[in-house]
């Protein structure tokens, strides 16, 4: 038998031809992918991630061609942001057009695109007469893969291939992006800084939340978590002292001495945002897999990444 961890692309897109799942490395977390304009490929996803039907998928792209098959209108703001960031990051929500199945976009009027940064997944794409639908390769609710192994941990043999394309170079998911009109909206923080979207299109808002009905499931409070509870702090040492006489788990940005934990996981020495977003969800599968108690998660500086880090560690904690 084969293995299911792979890098023959070729295998790879002969699976998503025959309307079969393949875990897809991307430079934010690993994707599950299947082919969009096929139903019983794109139900496949939903079905081994246990992701409720209202949670739409976002469509990888690899040239911006597609776009136009995809989307009935391109905002402007929506034009500028594609050319300072894909392949990247970003995902935008734009008016979707008759192409697209209600499956993919969960009966809304607009659908989610994004060119993924990854040179195995670009050149898979590259390859297919159409794009793939792929949210994170996890069960629902849990913390996203940024490894080909993180993918096989959960899944396992159940799909047919993960085409590795080793770790994660961002490690968050894509900041996705709507728009009124042409005035754009933030609904969900990930891989590119706010500060960087308003730099391309001038002063963004936030979609605020609606827990009833979430515009997006990125929105939702319980999200991003590992098994074991977790704890966001804003002093490590106090919240520690709660918990003496448990086995206690530190994720930290910087530091590493907590007296009192057994484990601590430290995201970036030189205090660099950027590499702790890559690190933090690696981190988080060591965390939950060493038998502890309770995880507690240092809050991160709310700049840069760090307003996307603290954003998915208040949900990691709910
Ligand atoms: P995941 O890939 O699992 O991180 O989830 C995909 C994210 O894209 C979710 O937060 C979705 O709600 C969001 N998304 C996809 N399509 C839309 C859409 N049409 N409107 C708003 N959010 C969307
Ligand atoms: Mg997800």
């Amino acid at each position: 038998m084969r293995n299911t961890i792979t890098t023959d692309i070729a295998y790879c897109q002969e699976l998503l031809q025959n309307n079969e799942l393949v875990a897809i490395p991307t430079e934010t977390v690993y994707g599950l992918a299947a082919n969009i304009f096929n139903d019983t490929a794109v139900r496949k996803i939903f079905e081994m991630k246990g992701r409720p039907m209202f949670n739409p998928l976002i469509v990888h792209i690899h040239h911006l061609d597609q776009l136009s098959s995809l989307a009935k209108s391109v905002p402007e703001a929506a034009t500028k942001l594609a050319a300072r960031f894909w392949p990247g990051p970003l995902t935008l929500i734009l008016e979707k057009n008759a192409l697209v199945s209600d499956l993919v976009t969960a009966g809304k009027s607009t659908v989610a695109i994004r060119m993924p940064n990854h040179p195995l997944t670009l050149q898979l794409l590259q390859g297919l007469d159409f794009p793939v639908a792929a949210p994170s390769a996890n069960p629902f609710t849990r913390v996203s893969s940024t490894s080909a192994q993180h993918v096989a941990d959960y899944f396992g043999n159940r799909i047919p291939a993960i085409l590795d394309g080793g770790p994660c170079m961002v490690g968050l998911e894509s900041t996705i992006v709507g728009f009124d009109g042409e005035a754009a909206v933030v609904y969900r923080k990930g891989g590119i800084a706010l500060k960087a979207i308003e730099a391309c299109v001038g002063q963004v808002s936030l979609l605020t939340k609606n827990e009833d009905a979430p515009q997006a499931p990125g929105m939702l409070a319980k999200h991003y978590s590992p098994g074991t509870k977790l704890i966001l702090s804003d002093d490590v040492l106090k919240t520690i002292e709660g918990f003496t006489s448990q086995k206690v788990g530190v994720l930290a940005f910087y530091e590493s001495n907590f007296a009192n934990a057994s484990i601590v996981e430290t995201l970036s020495e030189k205090q660099d945002l950027d590499e702790a977003a890559q690190k933090l969800f690696a981190a988080l599968h060591r965390l939950d897999q060493a038998g502890l108690d309770v995880i507690i998660a240092q809050r991160f500086p709310n700049e840069g990444l760090g307003i996307s880090i603290n954003d998915r560690l208040e949900r990691a904690g709910n």
